[in-house]
């Protein structure tokens, strides 16, 4: 596995490769979540490289950027036992290089949900997941669906701007309990986490509400509510109901038949964690 700290490295690397390349984004701290997206990209006659960089654009000034876990020795064992090709590790000097004047905004979905708590996080998302693109050149990008308003975000950018890779979402990996698989679940404290489960367990709930009928957007939130409250949890972001494809709000208090996505978005004391879940029609 190639270890690549610049980007004359990464183009000498990717200028060997003779077939398809995917790239799998990701922030470092590495669980089974990103171990799936790595192994559902390592196809036969494909490379796989990851990148490892925790982007300060993409967290806002009262965020987790300083305390983010950053675990490289163990990371890189990980990605050589699931069989990852290279891997690009660029130090913030490294990657911002240019002047920092050009910015690449997706709006108004940027703004929304994530976006209107953690304002610039999508632009700064989208400006490095496009810079990565240019220096990986990869033919396949894979992303998790862990992240979903994530996934939307960087397919619109892909097809806004003619970005030749094809966009492929993974499904959300949990731990046995439920609880989504994040690199902050290890700032939970032990009461925490035990509560932590709460959170698809509420999903669980506006998707029992989903099938059982309810089709009011406002039933399904306080479904969830009230399951979030059972377990502790009252500092809650969003509960957020949505179109699956667009993720564009329903026009009207009451859902027709088509899919939806019920996001949650919720704090337990200095961590936020989100997670989601489709309702199949
Ligand atoms: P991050 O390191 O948090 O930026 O995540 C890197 C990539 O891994 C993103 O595409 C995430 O959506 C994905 N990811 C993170 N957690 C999970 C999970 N539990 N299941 C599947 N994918 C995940």
């Amino acid at each position: 596995m190639e270890w690549l700290t610049d980007r004359l490295a990464l183009q000498c690397w990717r200028d060997g490769v003779v077939g398809e390349v995917a790239f799998v984004p990701t922030m470092g701290a590495l669980h089974e979540g990103h171990l799936s997206l790595v192994r559902a990209a390592r196809v036969v006659s494909r490379r796989v490289i990851v990148s490892i960089f925790v982007n300060p654009t993409q967290f806002g000034p009262q965020e987790d950027f300083a305390r983010y876990p950053r675990v490289l020795v163990q990371d890189r064992l990980l990605l050589e036992a699931a069989g990852c090709d290279a891997v690009f590790v660029p130090s913030v000097e490294e990657m911002y290089r240019g002047s920092g004047q050009t910015r690449v905004q997706v709006e108004p979905l940027g703004s929304d949900l994530c976006g209107q708590f953690r304002p610039g996080h999508f632009q700064g998302v989208a400006t490095v997941v496009l810079m990565l693109l240019n220096l990986v050149r990869p033919q396949w990008l894979y992303l998790g669906w862990k992240d979903y308003q994530q996934v939307v975000v960087v397919r619109r950018m892909v097809e806004d701007l003619a970005v030749p890779v094809q966009v492929v979402g993974v499904g959300t990996v949990r731990e046995a309990d439920g609880l989504a698989m994040s690199s902050r679940n290890r700032y939970l404290a032990e009461v925490e986490r035990g509560q932590a489960v709460g959170v698809v367990r509420a999903l669980q709930a506006g998707q029992a509400a989903w099938r059982a009928g309810t089709r009011q957007v406002a039933s399904l939130q306080e479904v969830a509510r009230v399951v979030l409250a059972q377990h502790g949890i009252t500092v809650i972001d969003y509960i957020a109901l949505r179109q699956a494809e667009s993720l564009l709000p329903f026009p009207d208090a009451q859902i027709e038949d088509q899919a939806v996505v019920m996001l949650l978005a919720v704090r337990m004391g200095t961590t936020r964690l989100i997670d989601n879940l489709v309702f199949a029609l």
